[in-house]
């Protein structure tokens, strides 16, 4: 059966007509003739006055308000209306990375003696950071194993606000089972929120807000932009919960620049194509690899083999194009011979971040996520010899060859 072909995408409603996800990648909404089809870059950090915005702006209303570009500007509406229709969110804010999204998130939804809970197996960057600001905000920080609701129950109290995991997990594509932890909040923690980095799955794998989450993420300079040039970050949900991170985002400052704004609309538009040829390709890739004797493990939730298959099976429409393999090794060093490999290789480039149309590879234990301590990263499924690697749209067949190679 073709992939997702159980749980095929709802149509999502724009502009009265019902639009499926990859038609809202490209759709164009309706313009006076002579209307340009692509948002213009306003490039202008200001926008000339009248009596209209000191209302607006005395009502409440700033954020609606053409004033000054950390506020808002019209590029970053016109690509927040594109996303929050894929998502199907009230509102999508984007900001300067994907880290200035979780910050936003963090501060507009946490206060003192409240409690955070991870998911161990989350990208290194969010553990760094609820880190870095839990102490100061007077916030305890708790990690369970994903989906590990019986570690979880006993949690559920009136002090957890915050449940934060990835929908498709970065580097060992673990799939968050986002219907049974909503589930379980609604009955036990009723004040806390599920907040869903869905960078990896992107909104055409699943729309995290459908199955329970009240608020999702992306570091939008990975699928979405998806030709690593731009940074961003992209958070949506309720009107009211997205207003109160424009605050944090306007007053802390970390909003989009227009010119990544342009980019990151224009990025969208090959998304669904990007994506799906992504997902093949890493799952020829991961089964090439499953075979290869030089290889002990593989970590992608498109083969039956991975702990998650069944799970991505009901809950995503594609697999997506990063995973991970632990290589067997042949020496005490396995991570040093990880090296060796990802250093043989010619088409993939050995380079972090993830998400391009170009294949990279890297070893995630000393990059992503390196804040761990050793026993943590152990602890979290992530062995030595691991290698990471993020799938372009270079053929398939080069791609394969060129591990063959490096592995030989
Ligand atoms: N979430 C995931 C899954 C990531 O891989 C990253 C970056 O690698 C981020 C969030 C942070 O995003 P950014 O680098 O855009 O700040």
């Amino acid at each position: 059966m073709e992939w997702g072909a159980e749980n095929p995408m709802e149509n999502v409603a724009k502009e009265g007509r019902a639009l499926r996800p990859a038609s809202l990648c490209v759709h164009v909404a309706t313009g006076a003739a002579g209307a340009g089809l692509v948002p213009a870059i306003v490039r202008s950090s200001t926008f000339r006055l009248d009596d209209t915005v000191y209302a607006e702006r005395a009502a409440g209303r700033a954020e609606r308000t053409l004033c000054y570009t950390r506020e808002t500007n019209p590029t970053l509406e016109a690509v927040e209306a594109r996303i929050a229709a894929l998502e199907g969110a009230e509102r999508s804010l984007v900001f300067a990375s994907g880290q200035a999204a979780l910050h936003a998130l963090l501060l507009s939804t946490l206060e003192r003696g409240e409690r955070v809970l991870l998911f161990r197996q989350i990208y290194g960057g969010t553990v760094d950071l609820c880190r870095l600001l839990c102490p100061r905000l007077g916030v305890e920080l708790e990690f369970i194993d994903a989906n590990d609701l019986d570690a979880l129950a006993p949690l559920c109290d009136g002090a957890l606000r915050l449940v934060l995991c990835e929908s498709l997990s970065n580097p060992l594509n673990c799939v968050a089972d986002l219907p049974r932890l909503a589930a379980l909040l609604r009955a036990r923690a009723p004040r806390a929120i599920l907040g869903v980095d869905a960078t990896l799955a992107s909104p055409l794998g699943q729309r995290p807000l459908e199955l329970g989450a009240q608020l999702v993420y992306h570091s939008a300079t990975k699928y979405l932009g998806g030709h690593s040039d731009l940074i961003g970050g992209v958070l949506s949900g309720s009107a009211e919960r997205v207003k109160a991170a424009w605050l944090w985002r306007t007053k802390a400052g970390g909003c989009m620049d227009p010119e990544p704004a342009y980019l990151l609309d224009r990025g969208i538009r090959t998304l669904a194509l990007r994506l799906a040829a992504q997902s093949a390709t890493a799952l020829a890739l991961a089964r090439f690899l499953e075979r290869h004797p030089r290889v002990a493990r593989v970590h992608y939730c498109g083969l039956d083999s991975h702990p998650h298959h069944a799970l991505a099976r009901e809950l995503l429409h594609h697999t997506g194009g990063l995973f991970s393999f632990v290589l067997r090794a042949a020496t005490g060093d396995a991570d040093a011979e990880a090296l060796r490999v990802i250093r043989r290789l010619e088409l993939f480039t050995e380079a972090a971040s993830l998400g391009g149309v170009e294949s990279l590879a890297s070893r995630p234990r000393d990059l992503s996520q390196v804040g761990l301590s050793a026993e943590e990263r152990l602890r979290a499924g992530l062995e030595p010899g691991l290698i990471r690697l993020s799938v372009g749209i270079e053929d398939p067949l080069d791609l394969e060859e060129d591990l063959a190679r490096a592995l030989a």
